[in-house]
């Protein structure tokens, strides 16, 4: 195994008028991904928390929305007839339709039941579970229709700072012939290790991780949950599914598991005051050297004066950066996912 977990640590020395201008010394970790060797900046302090914010005017200003159960079923596209038969996909309480502004080949759109707003408190393990059994058949359909269509992500944007302008709680399905640029730095990077080494990287990575047990925060059945060496975001908890590429392959288990962990997640981020947050599932057919793996980061809150979370450093040095150590992480969340 040549998994290799490599640092450097910066320093910034200055007189600080906070302490009467005595000299004071700010570390910076900057931590390299064992996989894709991307740099990651670690910052030691963060601003404070501003509370909980409070959703009700915003929720009711925009109540009933196209998602909403009394439109959702009139006001929503359909899917080709060739791909659902019956134009949409549903499961419980949950539907699928296609985007009306797509980004990609195919592009679905999955409403994660009736309620028009949920605190991160308030998502269920049953949202998701009914969510990605959605999107599984959406990626069945599809994939029936139009083998070519190996490269699919089942993300969620929550709230305006991650993006989304609809407060509903849905999915997004993109599912396209060619990779993302993420998806093809994984890709890559996994075949590149299993030529070197004759193993999974990902195989390798959970043993390395729950033998050292700083990062590692628990297995549900199949799926290991851990936070990530060197994090792309914010509060970033990852997880990886054992035997499986795509989420095509799922059986109810492997479902169950991952909406189980999602909702671990949520439930810390909401204890942590945080309000918004991205997740992307990296479901990929056909590629022998790769597991699929979940990233879940938060954003920054929705709070009165709203502060973006991508900097310079982000958008233009592509060097990500996350306010809180990972094995600090990996102690907090622990009791969440027990
Ligand atoms: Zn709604």
């Amino acid at each position: 195994m040549e998994i290799k977990f490599e640092r450097f640590h910066l320093q910034s020395d200055l007189c600080s008028p906070l302490q009467g201008f005595e000299t004071i010394s700010v570390p910076t970790e900057v931590r390299i991904d064992p996989l894709t060797k991307r740099r990651s900046r670690i910052i030691t302090w963060g601003l404070p928390s501003q509370g909980k914010y409070d959703f009700s005017k915003m929720a009711e200003e925009s109540s009933a929305c196209f998602f909403c159960p009394e439109n959702v079923l009139q006001k929503t596209p359909q899917f080709l007839k060739e791909i659902v038969p019956e134009g949409r996909i549903r499961i419980g309480r949950t539907v699928g339709f296609p985007n009306l502004n797509p980004v990609g080949s195919y592009g679905s759109v999955v409403v994660l039941g009736y309620e028009h707003f949920l605190n991160l408190n308030q998502f269920t393990p049953e949202n998701y579970e009914e969510g990605i059994s959605v999107a599984m058949e959406i990626l069945r359909k599809t994939m029936a229709f139009d083998p070519d269509t190996r490269y699919w992500q089942i993300s969620q944007n929550f709230l305006l700072p991650g993006g989304s302008t609809i407060l509903h709680p849905h999915l997004q399905v993109i599912g396209d012939p060619i990779p993302t640029n993420e998806m093809e730095w994984l890709l890559d990077a996994s075949s590149s290790y299993y030529q070197r080494n004759g193993t999974l990287y990902w195989k390798d990575l959970i043993q390395i991780e729950k033998g050292l047990g700083k990062r590692y925060i628990a297995q549900f059945g199949n799926v290991h949950w851990f936070v990530s060496y060197a994090p792309i975001g914010f509060n970033e908890v990852c997880g990886s599914v054992e035997g499986h590429g795509s989420i095509t392959t799922f059986e109810k288990e492997e479902v169950a598991s991952l909406a189980k962990g999602i909702v671990s997640t949520l439930k810390y981020y909401y204890e942590k005051d945080l309000n918004s947050f991205n997740f992307s599932i990296y479901s990929i057919s056909g590629e022998a050297h790769y597991q699929l793996l979940i990233r879940i980061i938060s954003r920054t809150p929705i709070q009165p004066y709203y502060l973006n979370d991508c900097t310079s450093f982000e958008v233009l040095q592509s060097e990500l950066t996350a306010n809180i150590f990972p094995e600090e992480l990996c102690r907090e969340i622990r009791p969440y996912f027990a």
